[in-house]
């Protein structure tokens, strides 16, 4: 365990697999102290048990990020157990990929709820918080999807756009709270497990192939983390060396 790090209350969405999993395994090892957050509480619990039992401070709560009440509740239970939030990671991001003629409408518009309403979600329950106590750092999750659109991803880039849309937003309205947006390559995770459309499931197989280990996108949010209170990293794109996307 690294104490040296300042210990900042981490709360990270989608801790329950991929990015969110390893991001949270990063932060609790660098001694933050950190609220899981996903649906899957059963996984949450693993995760919690295994990193206190190498003297990790962390906690878990069941959350639904496309539910407000459930955000702030998450907020409300991070606060009561380790204080007040100092960085939010919005992470949680479903990818069920389809051409638009498919008309998968109910796909539509759970990437919208989770990966646009779930990020707005969590920003409006963190900054008002972060506002009064004049400091607080929001992390964004978007994509490489947020900067080039793709055949079958139409839906599922327009959020990922929303997502560096609202981050720039919120960097430029506020002096005193830190913006981060990460987008990520492709990143070995359980996100193309959603994908019901044939068509769109084979092709990404090959777009897939070469990947990140989602140790590396923790290591670019904790370096964002890291950097001191007057210092915003406002934008991170992190590929695969070998990738051409
Ligand atoms: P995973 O599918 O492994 O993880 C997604 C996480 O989101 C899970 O923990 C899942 O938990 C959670 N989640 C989904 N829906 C909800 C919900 N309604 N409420 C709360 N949590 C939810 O994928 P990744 O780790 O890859 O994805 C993390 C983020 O990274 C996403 O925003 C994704 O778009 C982005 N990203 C990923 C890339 C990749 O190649 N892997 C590339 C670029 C961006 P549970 O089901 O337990 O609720």
């Amino acid at each position: 365990m690294n104490t040296t790090t300042l210990s900042k209350v981490v709360l990270v969405t989608g801790a329950s697999s991929g990015i969110g999993e390893a991001t949270a395994r990063l932060l609790v090892k660098q001694g933050h102290r950190v609220v899981l957050g996903a649906r899957r509480t059963d996984r949450l619990e693993a995760l919690a048990d295994e990193l206190r039992s190498s003297g990790g401070q962390v906690a878990f709560r069941s959350l639904d990020v496309t539910r407000l009440d459930d955000v702030r509740e998450f907020v409300a239970f991070a606060e009561a157990t380790y204080g007040p939030a100092d960085v939010i990671v919005n992470n949680a991001g479903v990818m069920p990929l389809s051409p638009l003629n498919a008309l998968n409408v109910d796909e539509w518009d759970r990437m919208i709820d989770v990966n646009v309403r779930g990020v707005l979600h969590g920003i409006a329950a963190t900054l008002p918080g972060m506002e009064a106590r004049g400091r607080g750092h929001i992390i964004n999750i978007s994509s490489i999807g947020g900067h080039a659109v793709s055949p079958t991803a139409a839906v599922y880039c327009a959020t990922k756009y929303a997502v560096r849309a609202i981050s720039d937003g919120l960097r430029q309205e506020t002096d005193k709270i830190r913006v981060t947006v990460v987008s990520p390559g492709v990143v070995e995770s359980e996100l193309a497990d959603s994908i019901s459309d044939a068509q769109a499931r084979d092709a990404m197989k090959a777009f897939r192939r070469v990947a990140l280990a989602p140790e590396a996108i923790a290591r670019a949010i904790a370096y964002a983390i890291e950097q001191p209170d007057d210092v915003d990293v406002s934008e991170l794109i992190v590929r695969p060396t070998a990738s051409p996307y």
